[in-house]
């Protein structure tokens, strides 16, 4: 049977609990334990895939097509590991799976309530996983913060849970904020104490405490927090601010984390957490002896979280060359034809973002066209290579109004169409091409020598595609396909001749890079960048 660990925020959003959750499943992983982490959201939304960044973040997309919260991006890059649908859970699936059963009769005669159904099936789902028998200890984060109306039943779930699942095969890990006020110039524990007392009284007394702070805690902090929060002194943890979130699993091992989580989950924990490799990527992290610039074009650049993934995938990237990778983030809309020079001059590479709508396109496709026309090495990313192609046929090809139907309906050259299969799709959720595809790779292209192989799967999240009734006209010019979907008969890579690194892809290949395993494209894109700068 696998042990739980459950993982509560208080008194503040953001303070990081998907990291602290990766973190310290990263150090039960180095002691051999076989570990996986699930996210429970409380928002009605049935997953995140209908969410704008600007209200959630990026939505990381899994193997198996699920569309998710970007911690599970966390999970996968610290762990090296695949999570799936399983490992997120809303409110909106948990009363979507009730309500259908009501529906079925399930429940016939009976008033369907928040307590026993809704809570039955929260506990349902947190179990899953564990039920498989592939895991020694299954960690589930509950997203927002206690006291939040919509997080109570998933609180209940935990309370019952702790105390079906016995002493020794369940505990609760409570994060919280220890503010520092300048003005008195001393941390304050008092709002923690009142988040323990939140959660205490709907049943639920965390067993360690995570303390974030701006402030090493004293002796004197952590043994009035121990006493105030009826915790022992020992789980008391500090989780003082990182330089990266790459730090998080050496900062719990310093404060011993996991021995103080194995103890109480009645776990052998004699010896160390062996996460050498980890160490040394944080180390070389730390100490890059050159730097690239790349530019980062998209629409949501102003926002942190928007393309998380991008961002971790060139630092796991920029790690095996001993670089560090700067993303300038450009937003689209600020490009045009007088500003190229100023904007885009000095960058040693060129990514184009994911994305969907019109907002910002033609600024993407004339930065394309700057670093197809200046050998900037460009990487295209889903609606990245879309433009790329849109700039080809528009500029090469002298297809004036080239367009993908998305931007424009009416264009008389749809370069990029609406796929066949999504013609019939009204409804929005969960409707794109999701998940992983496999992609045959033309032997003599870019893509073969940086993958190594003649046929990669990676993950999509698109509607629209390359149309091939122009292939053949792409291809004499000189933009090939070297990456196909054989099966659908879809173009998954393109790249230009004489150029030294041009790609666009359609897949997300910034969902499976992980700190273990870099992409191959962000590799070879890095590699391609530094060479550019140092020509
Ligand atoms: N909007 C484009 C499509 O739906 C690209 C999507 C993306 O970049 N993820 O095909």
């Amino acid at each position: 049977m696998s042990k739980h660990i459950f993982v509560t925020g208080g008194v503040s959003s953001s303070l990081g609990k998907g990291i602290f959750a990766a973190s310290i499943a990263k150090l039960l992983q180095g002691r051999g334990y076989k570990v996986t982490i699930q996210k429970f959201d409380p928002y009605i939304n049935v997953d995140p895939g209908t969410l704008n960044p600007y209200e959630h973040g990026e939505c990381f997309v899994t193997d198996d097509g699920a569309e998710t919260d970007l911690d599970l991006g966390h999970y996968e890059r610290f762990l090296n590991i695949r999570t799936s649908q399983a490992n997120n859970v809303t409110t909106g699936r948990i009363y979507q799976t009730v309500i259908n059963k009501e529906r079925e009769g399930a429940y016939l005669g009976k008033t369907v309530q928040v307590i026993p159904h809704i809570t039955d099936e929260i506990k349902r789902r947190m179990l899953l996983l564990g039920e498989s028998g592939e895991y020694d200890i299954v960690i589930t984060e509950l997203g927002g913060t206690v006291g939040d109306i919509e997080s109570l039943p998933y609180i209940e779930a935990v309370r019952q849970l702790k105390w079906e699942l016995g002493k020794d095969n369940a505990l609760v890990c409570h994060l919280t904020l220890i503010p520092f006020l300048s003005a008195a110039g001393e941390l304050k524990t008092k709002p923690t104490q009142h988040s323990v007392k939140e959660l205490s009284r709907n049943g639920v007394q965390p067993d360690i405490l995570i303390c974030r702070t701006e402030h090493k805690l004293d002796d004197d902090i952590r043994s009035k927090l121990a006493r105030f929060c009826n915790v022992d002194l020992e789980c008391v943890l500090e989780a003082i601010d990182a330089p990266s979130i790459y730090h998080v699993p050496m900062l719990m091992e310093a404060e011993n984390a996991d021995v103080t989580i194995l103890k109480k989950l009645a776990l052998p924990y004699e010896g160390k957490s062996n996460f050498d490799n980890w160490k040394a990527f944080v180390h070389k992290l730390n100490n890059p002896v050159k730097k690239i610039e790349i530019g980062l074009i998209g629409k949501y650049v102003e926002l942190q979280d928007a393309y998380i993934s991008i961002n971790e995938a060139f630092k796991h990237a920029g790690v095996v060359f001993s670089c560090k990778v700067e993303i300038i983030p450009i937003h689209s809309e600020s490009l045009n034809t007088t500003n190229l020079d100023e904007k885009l001059g000095k960058l040693n590479g060129i990514v184009v973002a994911p994305g969907f709508g019109d907002r910002g396109i033609e600024g993407k496709i004339e930065a394309i066209r700057y670093a197809r026309l200046n050998k900037i090495p460009f990487f295209g990313i889903c609606l990245g290579m879309q433009c790329a192609v849109i700039e080809f046929a528009r500029n090469v090809l002298s297809l004036k109004d080239a367009h993908s139907l998305e931007m424009d309906p009416s264009t008389t050259n749809p370069v990029i169409h609406l796929m066949a299969s999504q013609k019939e799709v009204s409804k929005k959720g969960g409707t794109m091409r999701l998940g992983q595809y496999s992609c045959d790779l033309a032997k003599d292209s870019l893509a073969y020598k940086l993958y190594q192989a003649d046929q990669i799967k990676d993950r999509h999240r698109h509607r629209y595609e390359f149309n091939n009734d122009y292939l053949e006209s792409f291809e004499n010019a000189g933009m090939l396909a070297t990456g196909k979907n054989v099966e659908n008969n879809l173009v998954e890579i393109i790249e230009v001749k004489d150029h030294p690194f041009f790609i666009g892809v359609q897949f997300h290949p910034e969902y499976s890079s992980t700190v273990a395993k870099p992409h191959p494209l962000f590799k070879g894109f890095v590699e391609a960048a530094i060479a550019m700068k140092e020509q």
